[in-house]
């Protein structure tokens, strides 16, 4: 006999001023099941949760629960029908301790008053399920992020719920955080609860999950048995193609030089820094982190001062001072924290795009709105960039969205040499294909790209060449031909002998 069914949602539908978050979705959960839920970016995984949880009303749709239809129209509804959600954002009350948040508005009471003594009790039982070393009396503000979401978890199993939801858990929990969770997960299972387990890790899916469900832009994909599937097929249903051409590149001949920097040092981490960037290639920046790759970047945009070196353009010498000058010289600087340096997220899309952002730099360039309007329009066409119109608030878009919105706003300023810095991180799969793309098409048009790299496959997929950097320092270059995983990470750790000779001197 097959588990039973404990929760049924049919044909849900949910609109969005512009975006049709949930068109016709389907899920079912069984009892002692770990449902999973995949889906990129903005597929609509957290809008299914928030309608089982009571935060969205659907257009249209139900809802069953254990063959029963119900009506879900707030958090408390949902929680009668034996549902828990831990949302992907947290929650938690910041001034209020651990106990008063896992226990709020149903505090253990005595004379008319909350019973403190008991619910710090009971949630130190509550905690002792996770090994968990954090006091009941303790500030949420005191807690770390994973220590908030353990917190999250612990409130949820409190409930003693038959359905669990867990949206994207593990995203800033520690292994050995994960491996506690899972163990819960699979002691809830045997229990019967029933779980939903919404997550980007393919790992993570193959570990705990029994079925995946897959949605794409709204849409309901499919449900297949984890054990039967490859990832191959997940991730095809999920970005909807076969990621054969994952990485889009055109190798040509060497064209001519643009850039040329000798001997640049900061007086802080970097020491003679030279290397050249030609027309229409991407020259790769690999390292680990805190190489200094980002620092040589913000020097060669003006943004941190110099205190040794020489840049040369088209062979002749150049003076940077402030960006301004980087950006008169058509340099563009694509940051690695879109979301602190980048962009304006509350501001719309059109907005982020129009130079007019970039007008504090650039002097003597006035931007009437519709030459904006025009401006957003080409570059969400271009970039295909996925937002229902140029109004659209940033940060309601993907993060692979964003960023294209970031790589957009400086197209318009038509840049010869574009400098991207880990322009593919925290971006799903489909954006990242894109992205390369957009950066081979650009490479192509003659830009000479510079591309600070974490990801090794990245580096070695797209870039012509390689420089790796150590401890601020250029430790080798490699060709595209050279180029592998080994080589570049035996020069990223090059500073160990460096310092040893140093030692030696
Ligand atoms: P996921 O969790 O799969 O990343 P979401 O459910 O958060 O996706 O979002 C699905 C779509 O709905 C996205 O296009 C998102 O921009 C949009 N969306 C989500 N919440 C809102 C909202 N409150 N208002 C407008 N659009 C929203
Ligand atoms: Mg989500």
């Amino acid at each position: 006999m097959s588990a039973q069914t404990l929760l049924e949602m049919k044909n849900i539908r949910k609109q969005f001023p512009g975006v049709l978050a949930l068109d016709d979705v389907s899920l079912d959960v069984k009892s002692g099941e770990v449902h999973a839920l995949l889906g990129e970016n903005g597929a609509g995984k957290s809008t299914l949760i928030k309608v089982l949880g009571g935060i969205y009303i659907p257009e249209e749709g139900e809802i069953l629960i254990q063959g029963r239809k119900v009506h879900i129209t707030n958090v408390h509804d949902s929680q009668a029908c034996g549902v828990s959600v831990i949302h992907q954002e947290l929650v938690l009350v910041p001034k209020m301790t651990v106990a008063e948040n896992i226990f709020l508005g149903r505090e253990p009471m005595k004379h008319g008053v909350v019973h403190k003594e008991k619910m710090n009790e009971q949630t130190t039982e509550l905690l002792k399920n996770f090994d968990l070393d954090i006091s009941p009396d303790s500030l949420i503000e005191e807690l770390t992020i994973a220590q908030q979401q353990m917190v999250e978890i612990t409130k949820a199993l409190s409930f003693n719920s038959r359905i669990l939801v867990m949206d994207e858990p593990t995203s800033s929990l520690s292994d050995k955080e994960v491996s506690f969770l899972f163990d819960t997960i699979r002691k809830l299972k045997q229990q019967g609860v029933g779980i939903i387990y919404i997550s980007h890790r393919m790992s993570e899916l193959n570990e705990i999950s029994d079925r995946v469900t897959v949605m794409r832009d709204g849409e309901y994909i499919g449900t297949v048995v984890t054990e039967e599937t490859g990832n191959d097929t997940l991730i095809s249903m999920m970005v909807g193609r076969q990621l054969t051409n994952y990485y889009t590149r055109t190798f040509m001949e060497k064209k001519e030089k643009v850039l040329e920097v000798k001997n640049l040092s900061d007086g802080k981490l970097l020491k003679n820094i030279s290397f050249d960037l030609h027309k229409g290639e991407i020259l790769g920046f690999a390292g680990l982190v805190g190489a200094g790759r980002s620092e040589v970047m913000k020097c060669l945009f003006g943004l941190d001062p110099v205190t040794e070196g020489e840049f040369y353009l088209d062979g002749k010498a150049i003076q940077i001072h402030n960006p301004s000058d980087a950006m008169n010289h058509g340099f563009a600087l694509v940051p690695e924290s879109r979301k602190e340096e980048a962009l304006f997220l509350a501001q719309s899309v059109k907005f982020n795009t129009s130079i007019k952002v970039l007008s504090d730099f650039i002097k003597g360039i006035f931007v009437n709105n519709s030459k904006e309007d025009e401006i957003a329009d080409t570059y969400i066409q271009k970039m295909s960039i996925k937002t229902p119109s140029s109004r659209q608030i940033v940060e309601n878009l993907s993060g692979g969205n964003q960023q294209k919105v970031v790589i957009g706003r400086w197209l318009a300023t038509q840049p010869r040499i574009l400098i991207l810095d880990e322009p593919t991180r925290g971006v799903d799969v489909g954006a990242k294909a894109e992205i390369y793309a957009i950066m081979n098409e650009l490479a192509l048009q003659g830009i000479a790209i510079i591309m600070i790299s974490s990801e090794l496959p990245e580096v070695i997929n797209m870039s012509d060449r390689v420089m790796v950097m150590c401890n601020g320092t250029i430790t080798g270059s490699l060709s595209h031909e050279e180029m592998d995983q080994e080589k570049i990470m035996y020069l990223a750790t090059q500073h160990d002998t460096d310092t040893r000779e140093e030692l030696n001197d």
